[in-house]
């Protein structure tokens, strides 16, 4: 008879631990979704939530290296026009005498994010360095705008997650490369967006050539017809 109620103890106390382990897990999985990355999360980790939580057509344009001063306001124009919102990594050393298509940007609804001050690779930099790149850009954006850059985004997509001083930060990096920098041929980028998109995708583009303007805008039109919507990043990241 004691033999019984030990096992009956034991088992009892087995299943309670099941289901205290169970609880903790479950109570895990509900906030992990709801969690922020920091910037040291890993792309993959990114990836992941990004998958979670795109809705099923929003896609975000980015364009890198900007403000430029004709390229950049032409494209401000085109998406003002189709009321489309996007995301410009800014260059710091291309800010100067820019002033006004930054705050253009900001009125018109777009996020604004970081690029580094003078397009190093920053991972081949010292910590101080790349802090300093990243350091000096927001500052100067945030003089312009009021509000302090939350999204980098680390030319070439170089990055170690020993570049501590930008854990504030979250580095966006890309899903689709139309390498439009290289071919500067309009048609060639609308192709090669439009056949690789995926809903929930971030696509990388240079707000510096008209023809990834033009090709910007046409993507737009296209991708519009076939039922997705353009989000900036961060909408993409938490929607
Ligand atoms: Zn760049």
């Amino acid at each position: 008879m004691k033999m019984k109620w030990k096992v009956v103890c034991l088992l009892a106390v087995f299943i309670l631990d099941v289901l205290c382990v169970k609880a903790m897990y479950d109570s895990y999985s509900d906030t992990k979704n709801t969690l922020f990355l920091p910037a040291d999360a890993g792309a993959e980790a990114k990836d992941k939530v990004r998958e979670q939580f795109s809705g099923s057509n929003q896609i975000a344009l980015t364009f890198d290296d900007g403000p430029h001063s004709v390229y950049t306001q032409r494209l401000l124009d085109g998406l003002r026009k189709r009321g489309v919102h996007a995301t410009f990594f800014l260059l710091g050393e291309n800010i100067d005498g820019k002033e006004a298509i930054v705050k253009q940007m900001q009125a018109d609804g777009h996020l604004i994010g970081n690029h580094g001050y003078s397009h190093v690779q920053m991972s081949k930099e010292s910590v101080k360095t790349a802090c300093e790149q990243i350091e000096e850009n927001n500052q100067k954006i945030e003089k312009i705008t009021g509000v302090r850059p939350q999204y980098l985004r680390p030319p070439y997509g170089s990055w170690n997650v020993e570049l501590e001083c930008t854990t504030n930060m979250s580095v966006v990096l890309w899903d689709v490369d139309p390498l439009d920098w290289k071919s500067k041929n309009t048609k060639k980028i609308v192709r090669h967006i439009v056949k690789h998109v995926e809903p929930g995708d971030i696509i990388l583009l240079h707000d510096v050539y008209s023809t990834s303007v033009e090709a910007a805008l046409e993507v737009i039109d296209t991708l519009s017809k076939q039922g997705y919507t353009f989000v900036t990043v961060d909408e993409l990241m938490i929607d």
